[in-house]
């Protein structure tokens, strides 16, 4: 049985006092939270997360990472730092970064790679835009983008890994995948992952991603193959990002 795990992207959004708030909004309501949750803040937050979130139940990551463990790049984080700073989780290959910094999926699969590196679980994000969906190429443009992982990553890799499906034309648009069709990607993605391994498959949580809310979280975690949520906007109000993580359990 897999647990079911809800992590919060804050994008480039927050200050240290709303971070304060924030933080201590969710942790208040979380005492008995039986699914596993954490917070992706940006890079200079960390340290205020590792400040405010340790001994809580909220685990906190990055919302990116470098494919290099150390040297001359300019503004990148390497793994080893966000290990630093406690974090476990570090997203690699959102939508964002694939379009507004062209990632590669090769690239993406060098971040996931450098990630468990340093012991961080990466959550590589996957998803098709609208027009892709539109022509019948979901199943081939999220598979292109898992098998970058999966030709760089050994089974015992793989096993450490979270996937997020992340239908591009449903981030940020208050447009949702309806559950059965973020239920088809997910199925997929599992299958293409057994075929590899039956036994990274079956443990591996593969997180939705695209407007989730409270309103629709309980629909769509109730798919067999839809282990949580990767959420933005409702991440950043507490009672919101609580009542989804309330709906993970
Ligand atoms: C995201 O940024 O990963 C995301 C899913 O955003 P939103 O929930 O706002 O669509």
């Amino acid at each position: 049985m897999r647990r079911k795990l809800v992590i919060g992207n804050w994008k480039m959004n927050g200050s240290r006092t709303g971070n304060t708030v924030l933080l201590s909004g969710i942790v208040a309501g979380l005492a008995s939270a039986k699914a596993d949750c954490a917070v992706c803040a940006p890079a200079p937050y960390l340290a205020q997360c590792q400040a405010e979130l340790t001994g809580t139940p909220l685990a906190w990551g990055a919302q990116d990472v470098s494919a290099h463990a150390s040297g001359a790049y300019t503004g990148e984080v390497a793994a080893s730092m966000l290990q630093d700073f406690g974090c476990r989780y570090a997203l690699v290959g959102h939508s964002e970064r694939r379009a507004y910094h062209g990632e590669s999926n090769a690239v993406v699969a060098q971040k996931a790679q450098a990630a468990l590196a340093a012991g961080l679980i990466p959550v590589v994000c996957v998803g098709e835009t609208l027009a892709e969906r539109e022509a019948g190429q979901t199943g081939a443009v999220v598979g292109a983008q898992l098998q970058a992982v999966l030709d760089l990553l050994d089974n015992a890799a793989l096993a450490k890994i979270v996937l997020a499906y992340e239908p591009v034309w449903a981030i940020g648009t208050g447009k949702t995948a309806t559950p059965a069709m973020a239920q088809e990607v997910h199925a997929l993605l599992r299958q293409q992952v057994a075929e590899r391994s039956a036994e990274a498959a079956s443990g591996m949580q593969i997180l939705y991603g695209g407007s989730m809310k409270p309103e629709n979280a309980g629909e769509l975690l109730a798919q067999a193959d839809i282990d949580g949520g990767l959420i933005g906007g409702a991440a950043l109000k507490a009672a919101d990002f609580l009542a989804i993580i309330r709906a993970a359990e």
